[in-house]
C-alpha cells in the first residue's frame, strides 16, 4: 500500500491557551512546543503527532508514506489521476518535523500532505496525566472521521487516487465509508451527514481504564461529552466522544481490531454504528431514534464480539 498510516494532523484552534489545558489535561498528550500561532503535542517517540494552528481554516491532514521512492511513486500517481499535487518546500518540511513532504488538496478542500521520515525525539514520551499511552506504531496516530454532503464526491479521491482501501460500510442511521490504509480496521471514515468538515479524530488508549478516566473527567465538564460511553459494531471499538475546544469530537477509544488488508474483503455492516451505548447528542432526532432502534435490535437478536485485547495489557481469570 502507498500510504501506510496517518501520521499527523494539524487542526484549527483559535484558543490555544484552552487547547494546552484540553490536550495535556485532559487527552493526557504532551505539549512539546508552543509558539505564537501553534501548538505542538507529542502522544509518542515522535516530536510532534498533533499541532493546533490559530490561523488555519481547515484541517491538514499528514499521511505517512515508507520512504523517498513511494512518496515519488505517490507523486506520479496523483498526477496521472489530474490532481494537482505540489513538493512542500523545505522550510515546510522543517516545520513538520520530516524529510520530504507532498502538497495536495482533497475534493473537499482539506489540505493533504503526504510525507515521509518524520522525526523522533531525543526525550521519552511524557503524558500530560498519568496515561498508560497511545497505542500508534505501525497503525498511525489513531483515525479522522469527515462528514461529507456526498460520499460519491470524495470516496473516488481516497480509494481510486491515493489507493485507500475500503474496510465496510453502514446506511443507517446515516451513510458511513470506513477506509484503511494499514492493519487499523479504518484510518479514515466519511460520513454522510450533509455538510463538509471534520467530525472527530480518534485516539486509541493502550488500556480501557484509560478511557474510562477520561469518561470521568468529561462528564465533569458541562456538555463535554458528545457521545456516551459504547462500543463500535465494525472496529469493536469501546469509546466516548468529547467535544474539543474546537468544535470538532475527539473520540477515546481502547480496544480497536485490526485487520489483514491484503485478505479483508469490504462489506456492509448491517448491526448500525454500535453494539451499545453511544447515545450521540449531535444527531437530529430521528437519526438518534434509529440508531436507538438499531441498539436494541442488535441486544435482542444478542450481537456481541470477543474484546480485542493486547499483550500485557489483561489477565485470564481463573
Ligand atoms: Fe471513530
Amino acid at each position: 500500500m502507498l500510504v501506510e498510516a496517518l501520521g499527523y494532523v494539524g487542526l484549527p484552534g483559535r484558543d490555544l491557551e484552552e487547547w494546552a489545558e484540553y490536550g495535556t489535561r485532559f487527552l493526557g498528550l504532551e505539549l512539546a512546543e508552543r509558539a505564537r500561532s501553534s501548538l505542538a503535542f507529542r502522544m509518542d517517540e515522535r516530536q510532534r503527532r498533533i499541532v493546533i494552528l490559530s490561523d488555519a481554516a481547515a484541517p491538514v491532514f499528514g499521511w505517512e508514506a515508507a520512504d523517498a521512492d513511494a512518496l515519488d511513486a505517490l507523486a506520479a500517481r496523483i498526477e496521472r489521476a489530474g490532481v494537482a499535487v505540489a513538493r512542500g518546500s523545505r522550510a515546510l518540511a522543517a516545520e513538520r518535523g520530516v524529510a520530504d513532504l507532498l502538497v495536495l488538496d482533497d475534493p473537499l478542500g482539506n489540505r493533504l500532505e503526504i510525507f515521509h521520515g518524520a522525526a523522533v525525539a531525543d526525550e521519552p514520551f511524557r503524558p500530560g496525566r498519568p496515561i498508560s499511552g497511545f497505542r500508534t506504531g505501525a497503525l498511525g496516530l489513531g483515525h479522522a472521521v469527515l462528514t461529507v454532503e456526498r460520499s460519491e464526491s470524495v470516496l473516488p479521491f481516497y480509494r481510486d487516487v491515493l489507493g485507500f482501501g475500503l474496510t465496510d460500510w453502514t446506511v443507517r442511521p446515516f451513510r458511513a465509508n470506513f477506509l484503511h490504509v494499514n492493519q487499523r480496521h479504518h484510518s479514515l471514515a466519511l460520513i454522510e451527514t450533509g455538510k463538509n468538515g471534520l467530525h472527530h479524530l480518534m485516539l486509541e488508549h493502550f488500556m480501557l481504564d484509560d478511557v474510562g478516566q477520561a469518561y470521568d473527567l468529561a462528564l465533569g465538564v458541562e456538555d463535554r461529552v458528545a457521545v456516551t460511553l459504547g462500543r463500535h459494531a465494525n472496529d469493536l471499538m469501546t469509546s466516548f466522544y468529547a467535544r474539543s475546544p474546537s468544535g470538532f469530537l475527539v473520540e477515546c477509544g481502547w480496544g480497536g481490531r485490526t485487520i489483514d488488508p491484503a485478505r479483508w474483503r469490504a462489506r456492509e455492516v448491517m448491526a448500525g454504528p454500535s453494539l451499545w451505548g453511544h447515545e450521540r447528542n449531535w444527531l437530529p432526532p430521528e437519526a438518534r431514534a434509529e440508531a436507538r432502534a438499531l441498539r436494541l435490535k442488535a441486544a435482542a437478536d444478542g450481537l456481541r464480539e470477543p474484546v480485542q485485547v493486547l499483550p500485557g495489557n489483561y489477565e485470564v481469570a481463573g
